[in-house]
């Protein structure tokens, strides 16, 4: 298996008639790295796959696995494997027939198969088990055969296209973890499509956002959740409360933004494109974690903030959520962390939610992932 191919989409276009269902994406995929392409449904992830493993052809733009043009290189001949949402194993074929399927059609002996399948099987944590059925073994230890089954063909690249998603969720959030170790142990490129951001931000290198085929941003998954590039991003990845405002002054890299709910600071997010200038129409997102409350104090509040009122709260075990209506009437959600002191907080208790402006972000108006 050669580690270290790397993937390029250079100005790639794919459009069915009038619709455009990749717009311009360009990206560069280091060699032997989880990349993941995340969005909502639609958004364009499945088409960018398949115009890399050759089943759809880009209208404009380029494809090049290891530096190599891809145009007119049929998906047979691709350096890549596909892994779908649906494996179909062969149900009345053992495990290690399955995995090797591809080598039995090439017409390799019953010995080198029984020697790769064997390989692949420590691979993947199931040695010993290739004698079983695919009836035999559990949702997530199947799933682990097809990445097998995918990888005894020795891409350099292999295209997941969430294969998780059939899987129940402690399952997926187990599968994540072993994905990632079996990624690290062969060490080639695995291009991952999901529309769920956990799995895109705990298991990859790099993550590109996308909405309506154009990629928003592509970052580490820190990056991504501590300073995205759009309203887009930030209000699909993880939770987010946005408010929508005027700047009112622009200074050591803060905005300082009038809204409803009164004067807002906020770090000008570093990856934005373009610049955010006074009198701009901006949005302030305020993470539900970022924020702390306080008895509000009479007079005029120092730091920044604002108050609200308790409506509910939602006691989750680690966390506790209040849902706070706010002085523009929207509610403002706030996670706290249950430091154990057995403290309530009743609907109608009045509080100051406050919150540190390096930690808020504010960017250009723009679309929300709820538009
Ligand atoms: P999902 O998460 O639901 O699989 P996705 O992000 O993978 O979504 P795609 O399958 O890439 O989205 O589809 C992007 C858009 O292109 C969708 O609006 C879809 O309807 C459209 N589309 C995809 N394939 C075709 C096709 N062969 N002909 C016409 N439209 C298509």
């Amino acid at each position: 298996m050669s580690a270290g191919t790397g993937v390029e989409l250079d100005r790639l276009w794919v459009r069915f008639g009038e619709f455009v269902a990749v717009r311009e994406a360009s990206v560069k995929i280091g060699g032997g790295a989880f990349f993941s392409f995340l969005g909502p449904s639609g958004c364009g992830k499945t088409t960018i796959l398949r115009t890399v493993s050759g089943f759809q052809d880009p209208s404009e733009g380029r494809v090049l696995i290891g530096n190599r043009d891809m145009a007119g290189i049929g998906p047979n001949r691709r350096p890549t494997a596909l892994i779908f949402q649906n494996l179909a194993l062969f149900p009345l074929m053992r495990v290690w027939e399955n995995i090797t399927f591809a080598m039995e059609v090439k017409g390799a002996s019953k010995a080198e198969r029984r020697k790769r399948a064997d390989e692949l099987l420590e691979l993947i944590a199931l040695t010993g088990q290739g004698d079983k059925f695919p009836s035999e073994l559990s949702g997530g230890q199947r799933q682990r055969v097809a990445v097998a089954r995918a990888l005894c063909a020795e891409p350099d690249v292999l295209l997941l296209d969430e294969p998780l998603s059939a899987l129940d969720l402690k399952l997926r959030q187990h599968m994540r973890t072993e994905l990632r170790a079996i990624q690290q142990r062969v060490g080639i490129t695995f291009i991952y499509i999901t529309h769920d951001q956990g799995e895109a931000l705990t298991m990859s290198d790099q993550v590109a956002v996308m909405r309506e085929g154009v990629i928003e941003q592509v970052a580490d998954g820190r990056t991504i959740y501590d300073d995205p590039a759009t309203t887009f991003v930030a209000s699909f990845v993880g939770e987010n409360n946005c408010f929508t405002g005027r700047v009112a002054r622009i200074a050591g890299g803060q905005a300082l933004v009038e809204t409803p709910c009164g004067m807002l600071p906020a770090r000008i997010s570093p990856t934005m494109p373009g610049e955010l200038a006074k009198g701009d129409e901006a949005m302030v997102f305020i993470r539900p974690e970022v924020i702390s409350v306080q008895a509000p104090k009479r007079g005029q509040q120092a730091g920044a903030g604002f108050d609200g009122v308790i409506e509910e709260e939602e006691f989750e075990g680690p966390n506790c959520h209040l849902f706070v209506r706010a002085p523009d009437d929207r509610q403002v959600k706030v996670s706290l962390v249950n430091r154990g002191h057995g403290e309530r907080s009743a609907p109608g208790v009045k509080l100051r939610l406050s919150y540190e402006p390096t930690r808020a972000i504010a960017l250009p108006k723009g679309k929300l992932a709820a538009d």
